[in-house]
């Protein structure tokens, strides 16, 4: 009995190995100046192996640790990619992870960039896995609580924050629709419901701008990612630069904008004033 498991799994690993040495080369099928990368989605999602991952020829790396993903060659500069959501033919589907009302937009949150959309729901309640793909992170995380990253063939990933108990594990194949874990408040969070993000690279998406969560389906079954889905990312980058002058006894905004190597009407515009606003001692001037 025990030597026959033993000649199972040597065969096995023989299999294996012999499989990761024939693998095919993923070819990118490109058309005009946009890629699709989704051309061989059907052909990475069946050969999902231990050696394999999802989106693989876009990542370059499969890390079990780290919830964002870094990409350290810049972002892949196209004018568009191409994003299949849902193929009915081939049995893909978009799955609502829970639905809900949302509760939590994507963008700002007074100082803070909101990175997802929040969706209520009572603890307890399941959590289902958004499409196809391998689960790369399950962790525990001070912000996000506990976490779960998955990552899809189409080269997204989705992220589900907030969650009372994970039922899935690191590196499992998921189906779309497969309850992964249970809804809950954990973390950095007031009151019990799902933190939601869709990203392409480490690189967050409005998942508004893709998905119709009232009617809990893709807006379209397909789309183009292009850089406006990024655009928010100069605005965050702007005000991480910004620089801020306490308004002193005698300053005006001429003298203002001479010290800061700036001009009064971009003070103006930075500030919401007018040229001929009147400055109050200790108010706070962004200049930068
Ligand atoms: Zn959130």
């Amino acid at each position: 009995m025990r030597i026959s498991i033993i000649i199972i799994l040597l065969l096995e690993s023989i299999f294996g190995m012999a499989q990761n040495s024939e693998k095919k080369p993923l070819i990118i099928e490109s058309c005009n100046d946009s890629i699709d990368i989704s051309a061989n989605f059907y052909n990475i999602y069946d050969s999902l192996t231990h050696y394999s991952h999802p989106s693989d020829v876009l990542y370059n790396n499969w890390n079990t640790k780290r919830i964002h993903y870094k990409d350290e060659n810049g972002i892949v500069k196209t004018d568009s990619i191409l994003i299949i959501l849902q193929d009915s033919i081939h049995e893909r589907y978009f799955v609502q992870p829970i639905i809900g009302p949302i509760t939590s937009h994507f963008g700002y949150r007074r100082y803070r960039f909101h990175y997802g959309t929040d969706i209520d729901l009572v603890t307890g309640d399941p959590v289902k896995a958004a499409m196809d793909g391998m689960v790369r992170i399950t962790t525990y995380e001070r912000g996000f609580g506990r976490v779960i990253v998955i990552r899809h063939p189409n080269g997204l990933e989705t992220v589900y924050a907030h969650l009372s108990k994970i039922k899935v594990d690191t590196n499992q194949i998921v189906k779309a629709g497969e309850v992964i874990a249970l809804g809950g408040n954990t973390g950095r969070s007031t009151g019990s419901h799902l933190h939601f993000e869709i990203r392409y690279l480490g690189k967050a998406i409005n998942p508004e701008t893709i998905i119709d969560f009232k009617h809990a389906r893709p807006i379209n079954n397909r789309f183009y990612l292009t850089d406006n889905n990024f655009r928010y990312l100069n605005r965050i980058v702007a005000n991480k630069n910004a620089k801020f002058h306490y308004i002193r006894s005698g300053d005006t905004l001429s003298a203002i904008s001479r010290k800061y190597h700036t001009t009064i009407s971009k003070l103006c515009y930075y500030n919401g004033i007018n040229q001929s606003a009147i400055l109050q001692i200790g108010q706070k001037l962004r200049v930068r």
